[in-house]
């Protein structure tokens, strides 16, 4: 199936993008640079700007403070009041409740390891649940749930994959599966409740990190599924350490506290390597955010990964 890119509808205020962070530990370069891209994306379309702090799970105390410190000393600024996913459950159980009510919902009993050593259903690409409690009889329901009393819900999907819109990725597609909608624990799903934030919010552009990219299908579907506007997508290369995997903090001075202690004018050192890695300014060169968005066009950005030298 293709999801086609709808025009915002039912909202009110002009469209709008977002960064939507875990609290879980400090921004990294990596992170920033997505933020500061996400931010460009918006500013320079007219669109509104939101913050979305993803605190269903992974939550450090002081993370979610210092972060937003952060994102406003690169000069960032956002719309309105910041929002958390924790305290948006009835949207989540209100989508749930819908898929529900239109048989899309199953439960499943399935512990991780049994996924893994599931043989995997034909035609299931790699990674897709398989199938396992799809399916059952009243009977196996009721013996599985016996064995675990809180399942998760998953998606009764009826495609095996989608094709998304991006703006530096072009057509993409990828697997659709049985995406779990509500964890065992109850929590919310990642998919879910980002799929149901960014339609609440009225987000039509989604900016975020190429790692998500494969994610993508899924929430559009989900999105389709539950009739509500798919989002245009830009995800952004990563920045990658010096031994070519992801920037990790391991890697050394990577975030504006470790620019902190190294000396004075963290936030804008930062920012001109970021500038520099956009090839949005020259090095040595000191920029403002607000320089930058009179220099960002989505056509220029650099498609590959920047690799990251922590002096
Ligand atoms: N909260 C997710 C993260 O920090 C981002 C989710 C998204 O942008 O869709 O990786």
């Amino acid at each position: 199936m293709t999801a086609h890119r709808p025009l915002p509808d039912g909202h009110d205020g002009p469209a709008a993008g977002r960064f939507a962070p875990s609290p879980s530990g400090d921004l990294h370069l990596g992170n920033l640079r997505t933020a500061l891209l996400a931010w460009l994306f918006a500013r320079t379309t007219g669109r509104r700007f939101l913050l979305r702090v993803e605190d269903l799970d992974r939550v450090r105390p002081g993370a979610e403070d210092r972060q937003l410190a952060d994102l406003r000393a690169l000069g960032l600024d956002w719309d309105g009041p910041v929002s958390h996913q924790s305290q948006r459950r009835a949207g989540y159980d209100e989508a749930i409740g819908r898929l529900a009510s239109a048989g899309l919902v199953y439960e499943c009993y399935c512990t991780r390891r049994e996924i893994l050593q599931a043989p995997s259903a034909p035609h299931a690409p790699g990674g897709a649940y398989p199938g396992t409690c799809r399916d059952l009889t009243p009977a196996q329901r009721a013996e599985r749930r016996a064995a675990r009393p809180s399942p998760a819900l998953r998606l009764r999907s009826t495609v095996a994959e989608c094709t998304v819109t991006d703006v530096l990725h072009g057509e993409y597609t990828g697997m659709v599966d049985d995406l779990v909608l509500r964890r065992g624990d109850g929590t919310p799903a990642y998919n879910l409740a980002v799929v149901v934030d960014d339609a609440a919010q009225g987000i039509d552009q989604v900016v975020r990190g190429d790692d998500l990219l494969s994610s993508a299908p899924r929430q559009a579907y989900l999105a389709a599924t539950l009739g509500l506007a798919v989002p245009e997508y830009a995800h952004v290369p990563l920045v990658l350490g010096p031994q070519g995997k992801r920037l990790a903090k391991r890697d050394g001075a990577v975030t504006l506290a470790d620019f902190a202690a190294a000396g004075p004018g963290a936030a804008a050192r930062a920012l001109s390597a970021i500038a520099v890695s956009l090839r949005l300014a020259d090095p040595r060169e000191t920029v403002t955010a607000e320089t930058l968005r009179t220099r960002f066009s989505p056509s220029s950005l650099p498609r590959g990964p920047w690799v990251y030298h922590p002096a």
